[in-house]
């Protein structure tokens, strides 16, 4: 039985104020006891997460890392910094990073490796685009990103870490992926995960992510192989989250 994990990344929004707002509104609506929840938040914001979300039940973590423990690489933050701050989670493989930032396969592995070696747990994201849904090849390109990383961690690494499948085209554009478009693709990575090794693909958590609402929710969530969500825009919104995590519970 996987526990469903359900994360918020707030990506490049909020003020302190606002943050202030919604860490109250989530420690009171939410209820960790049968959900994992994380917030993934701007690394500024990490700090106040730190001393406002500790005993919560609610963990935090950054939305990107650099692979190496420090050096010369301005503006870049390491994951040992990251532990400093409390976090215990990061995301690897966001398609804004891989598209907007130019991370290759190599450098998410690289990254969810190091990520895994320092102790954090990476939240790997893979996705097709809506070319690459059009063209048939969502499954070899979905593998294809998740061999990058199970080259780079083996199967060891795959036991400390989740997976979330995100649709390109899914990501901030209102538009889901129908709960069986989901299972399938769920369904396919855990297949394949299974080639390595049968115990870690059982136990994997693989969350969907892609205009999740507190509103679609429940259909994606009830799905065999959806084990929770990564929620973008909703999770700027206090009830939507909550309805999110509430749905996640059941
Ligand atoms: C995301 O950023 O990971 C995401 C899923 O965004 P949204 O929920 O806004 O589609």
């Amino acid at each position: 039985m996987r526990t469903p994990f359900i994360a918020a990344n707030w990506k490049m929004n909020g003020t302190r104020a606002e943050v202030a707002d919604m860490v109250a509104g989530f420690k009171q609506g939410i209820d960790t006891k049968n959900c994992q929840v994380a917030v993934f938040a701007p690394y500024v914001f990490l700090p106040q997460l730190e001393s406002s979300l500790a005993d919560s039940g609610i963990a935090w973590g950054a939305q990107n890392s650099h692979m190496e423990a420090s050096g010369a690489f301005t503006g870049e933050i390491s994951l040992g910094m990251l532990k400093e701050f409390g976090c215990t989670h990061v995301l690897t493989g966001h398609s804004e990073r891989r598209t907007l930032f130019g991370e290759t396969d190599d450098v998410v592995a690289a990254k969810t490796k190091a990520a895994l070696d320092t102790g954090v747990t990476p939240v790997l994201c893979i996705g097709e685009t809506l070319e690459e849904r059009e063209q048939g090849i969502t499954g070899d390109v979905c593998r294809r990103q998740l061999k990058a990383v199970l080259d780079a961690v083996g199967v060891d690494g795959f036991r400390k870490l989740v997976v979330a499948y995100e649709p390109v085209w899914a990501i901030g554009t209102g538009k889901t992926a129908s709960p069986e478009q989901a299972q399938d693709v769920h369904a396919d990575l855990r297949q394949y995960l299974a080639e390595a090794d049968a115990g870690m693909a059982a136990a994997v958590q693989i969350v969907y992510g892609g205009s999740m609402k507190a509103a679609n929710a429940p259909d994606l969530l009830s799905q065999r192989d959806i084990d929770g969500g990564l929620v973008g825009g909703a999770s700027l919104k206090v009830d939507e989250f909550v309805g999110i995590c509430e749905a996640a519970s059941r």
